[in-house]
């Protein structure tokens, strides 16, 4: 028998973990684990992929057209410079496949999305994790840990886990100190959260080495639909294109993507009472001596005072049947990251954290 063996960098790719939806035992279990829309997605995304359900029959758009059009219409931006994805996880991969291998360097944050190591591994390139301060990302770190074989910075703005975020200044700063020949992606899945943010959108029309992914699966509530976008130049654009399979999205997800991003009266809705319940659950914790960032993202990183503590109230909370998301692997042992679920799923967490607290007393 042949001896296969995968390309190197395969075995070094930890698998992704997502977050549980389960407890052994407990019934009426509220999953905070995932950052998924607690309202689901807009009626009308619902209607429109119910529609497209009875063509099932009929191959996908390859060209995304009418999606990039309704997402161009909306944020103002160029059709042309968009490309949609299986998911903001295939535009990375697309991004890594596409621009690094072998001997090149792809750059993230202490703190980062998971995806962007696994993905560079996967390319064969070298994985380089910076310093965050504070679990805020430091530019001057990244700028300082670019190489000659810097090809990809990847960072989240607003970042998960940590729920921070870094000024369009700063951003512009990173994207104008890289090295020739390196690319600052923007990872916008947050943006709809930050009232009136363009997640870095107008630094690209000026710029020919900043990009920006975006995904439908989290305020527009379609994580199980799988798609995202990419916006950039059109130069990048053009080979993404190359490296993705022309079928690589569902009709249905396109359906309920158009749909969901024309429905900005349900966005504004879930933004303002992402807002309103994150405050208070923030607040409320602060309270119980559970402090947190300021996050700009629909969840809040809730800090203890060890990681001992932060897996007992894990385990606490789950045994009430609320899942929330260890994030050790994130190298944050001590905190614990709480998606803004409905108020219900607030004073829940809420008052499971004041009882686990009283009861270690
Ligand atoms: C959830 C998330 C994504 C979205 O991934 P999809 O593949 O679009 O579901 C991307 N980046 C970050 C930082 C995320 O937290």
């Amino acid at each position: 028998m042949t001896q296969l063996t995968p390309q190197p960098g395969i075995m070094d790719i930890a698998l992704y973990q997502g977050g549980a939806a389960h407890v052994k035992g407990v019934s009426n279990v509220v999953k905070l684990s995932s950052n998924e829309n607690p309202f689901g997605p807009s009626p009308r995304a619902v209607q429109a992929m119910q529609d497209a359900a009875a063509n099932m029959h009929r191959y996908p758009s390859s060209d995304h057209a009418a999606l990039r059009q309704a997402i161009g219409e909306v944020h103002g931006l160029e059709p042309e410079q968009i490309i949609c994805g299986a998911g903001s996880d295939e535009i990375i991969a697309f991004l890594c496949q596409a621009y690094a291998g072998p001997g090149d360097e792809v750059l993230y944050t202490e703190h980062g999305f998971a995806m962007y190591r696994i993905s560079a591994l996967a390319a064969g390139a070298t994985p380089v994790e910076v310093k965050e301060r504070e679990r805020v990302t430091d530019v001057d770190a990244l700028l300082a840990g670019c190489t000659a074989r810097t090809r990809l910075v990847f960072i989240a703005n607003p970042n998960n886990p940590t729920g921070t975020m870094i000024s369009e200044a700063e951003v512009a700063r990173l994207a104008d100190g890289l090295p020739d020949g390196a690319l600052l992606v923007l990872d916008g899945a947050y943006a709809e959260y930050v009232e009136g943010f363009d997640a870095g959108a107008a630094l690209i029309g000026t710029r020919s080495n900043v990009f920006m992914t975006r995904t439908f699966s989290k305020i527009y509530g379609l994580g199980g639909a799988r798609i995202g976008w990419g916006y950039g130049p059109r130069e990048i654009i053009d080979v993404l294109n190359r490296v993705r399979g022309p079928f690589n999205v569902s009709s249905t997800a396109l359906a309920g993507a158009e749909a969901s991003v024309r429905d900005t009266d349900y966005v504004d809705h879930c933004r303002t009472e992402n807002a309103k319940w994150r405050a208070w659950l923030a607040n409320a914790l602060a309270e119980l001596g559970v402090p947190s960032d300021v996050s700009s993202t629909n969840f809040i990183l809730a800090r203890f005072s060890s990681q001992a503590e932060a897996e007992a109230c894990d385990l606490y909370l789950q045994a009430q049947g609320l899942i929330v998301r260890r994030v050790a692997g994130y190298n944050l042992p001590t905190a614990l990251r709480i998606t803004i679920g409905d108020e219900d799923s607030c004073r829940r967490i809420a008052q499971g954290v004041k009882a686990f607290k009283e009861g270690q007393a």
